[in-house]
């Protein structure tokens, strides 16, 4: 399997999908055409399909014209997202099996950012769309605090620890700033801070990441954390401090930072 971050937009990232064996291909997210068009042609691949993690248009700014391009193409997402992603004629739930090729994967609904988030895991490779981040999650648009506390810490912080995150935004910057700013003493935060910060200055990308980093530097799987607990507790005098509690604080908080 080979993946390819397409730079998009503002800060969007679309991902190119290539199993090698057959050269299949497949976008997640389609967020601008031009740049999604030249990487298949770039790469002579075939495109097979298109996977949307969500239904808001800077993730599927490129749909369009992707379409007009490859007549019938196979566009999925969540069953929910039927009449809000134009052209979906692919139905998806949790649980579903999809192929690019040879690449077997597996689709995990995670409500929260939307209702119908889902994320796309392909061998050790998981896309998250705008559910997780770089040392951050996505705003909760429709979803429940809960839903998104369950999808982030319950189902994906259950897959392996090596499993590679391709997350939708370049926010790792701003979002390690927020997590040393509730986790002030988390010397692993520090570190990823500078890391990334040389990264940008390069002008390279920060994805992907791995869930043993996020493990370690993203506030919002680190809810029963004394730390964060303890930081939660101070800026929000009587605030409860379950998991649950910590992680909508912390939402909260983020929204304002
Ligand atoms: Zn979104």
């Amino acid at each position: 399997m080979q993946i390819v971050s397409i730079p998009c937009s503002f800060d969007n990232y679309s991902y190119l999908i290539i199993c090698e064996e057959t050269g299949a291909a497949a976008i997640i997210d389609p967020a601008e055409y031009y740049p999604v068009s030249q990487a298949i042609e770039r790469l002579g691949v075939r495109l097979q399909a298109v996977y949307c993690t969500h239904h808001h248009a800077d993730h599927i700014g490129g749909l369009e014209d992707l379409r007009d391009e490859f007549p019938g193409l196979p566009v999925y997402g969540h069953e929910s997202d039927k009449r809000r992603i134009p052209g979906m004629n692919s139905l998806l739930t949790d649980g579903s099996n999809i192929h690019v090729g040879d690449i077997a994967g597996q689709v995990l609904h995670t409500p929260g950012h939307t209702t119908g988030s889902l994320c796309y895991l392909l061998e050790d490779a998981l896309f998250t769309g705008d559910t997780l981040f770089g040392s951050g999650c996505g705003r909760l648009f429709e979803g429940s605090p809960k839903q998104m506390y369950e999808a982030l810490n319950k189902r994906i912080k259950s897959l392996p620890a090596e499993t590679k995150v391709y997350f939708g935004h370049e926010y790792t910057v701003h979002n390690l700033k927020f997590a040393a700013f509730v986790e002030p003493e988390n010397q692993a935060v520090g570190k990823r801070l500078a890391q990334i910060i040389a990264l940008r200055e390069k002008g390279q990308p920060t994805t992907p990441s791995t869930l043993q980093i996020e493990g370690h530097t993203n506030p919002f799987l680190r809810c029963a954390e004394k730390n964060i607990i303890d930081s939660v507790a101070a800026k929000c005098i009587g605030e409860a401090l379950d998991p649950l509690s910590i992680f909508t604080a912390l939402r909260r908080l983020r929204d304002s930072f």
